[in-house]
């Protein structure tokens, strides 16, 4: 029986990266057929390192009852398949917050507080001696500094830039850094693209006590791309809220060589923010410096906020 492997909803490059890079290296040391697979389309920045490195688009498949299925980059329920609790999960390689997902079976889990899951799969290379093909190397590497920011985010760790600079030997990049620019100047382009494809482009529903709230996050080079675009987001991201009943929803537009981000709110509640952030809102907005992490530096300062 096959086994598919997969990322979160709404795929970033490391969810699809990780889907091909753990499959590739499951293939060469088991019986099993490990099959890379999606759950939904794929980004600019994704397209952008699958072009680069002549990488095979994993295939779209949402629903996974009766299959057997290894995990990549998440451990939530609200990221994973519907029918994910009829799935068999034999495996989950992460590097976030423990989820809610359970299991019936034993399974093996990687799970580390590093900057990305690609950085663990680099791991798992290193760990069952299997060599690193060169095309895969370099899609890997340019996963690990997607998800760090080229390192600057406060998620990266020691572990990431070694995994990275490692890589991109592999790969034969020498100037991996220029590369990583390149790939976030692809992921900057916002124009052409409509107000609910930009929330969606990396946007996660996070349950907060009996609360939803989703939380959307565009990088970019750049913030003066969103001047004319400020208003149809928060008019799309209010239309989001109530098509999902969420309690909140916010876009961060985090500018990486200013190094901060310009978070948007549309919500039941605007004090959370100051609670959160201590930073008042003003008409929907607010500037937060050194935020560049959804992950470490927005989500753990709203969940308390919820739970009583
Ligand atoms: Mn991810
Ligand atoms: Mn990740």
């Amino acid at each position: 029986m096959s086994v598919y492997v997969f990322g979160h909803t709404t795929p970033d490059s490391d969810s699809i990266v990780g889907a091909i890079s753990l499959a590739y290296l499951k293939n060469q040391i088991s019986n099993e057929e490990y099959i890379p697979s999606r759950q939904g389309e794929i980004s600019p920045e994704t397209k952008f390192i699958l072009d680069k490195f002549n990488g095979d688009l994993p295939f779209l498949k949402t629903s996974y009852a009766g299959e057997k299925v290894y995990i990549v980059d998440t451990t939530d329920l609200a990221l994973l398949p519907k029918d994910i609790k009829d799935a068999t999960v034999v495996g989950v390689v992460d590097h976030h917050k423990l989820g809610d997902l359970t299991t019936s079976t034993p399974l093996e889990c990687w799970i580390r507080p590093v900057g990305c899951s690609n950085t663990i799969i680099k791991e798992m290379y290193d760990h069952y001696r299997v060599e690193i093909p060169k095309q895969i190397a370099g899609m890997m590497m340019c996963a690990i500094m997607s998800d760090t920011v080229i390192f600057k985010s406060p998620t990266c760790t020691k572990v990431d830039i070694k995994a990275v600079e490692e890589l991109a030997s592999i790969a034969g990049v020498n100037d991996y850094k220029a590369l990583g620019m390149e790939m976030f100047i692809v992921k900057s382009a916002v124009e052409g693209a409509s107000a609910d494809e930009l929330i969606k482009r990396d946007y996660k529903v996070f349950d907060m006590g009996d609360e939803k709230v989703g939380v959307g996050q565009l990088e970019v080079v750049d913030l003066s791309v969103f001047d004319d675009k400020k208003e149809m987001l928060l008019e799309q991201m209010k239309k989001i809220k109530e098509q999902n009943h969420l309690h909140s929803i916010i876009l961060l537009l985090t500018d990486i060589l200013k190094e901060g981000s310009l978070l948007l709110y549309v919500g039941d509640d605007e004090s959370l923010i100051e609670k959160a952030f201590g930073k008042k809102l003003e008409d929907k907005e607010v500037w937060l410096d050194g935020v560049l992490s959804r992950k470490k530096q927005i989500i753990p300062f709203l969940q308390p906020l919820f739970e009583k």
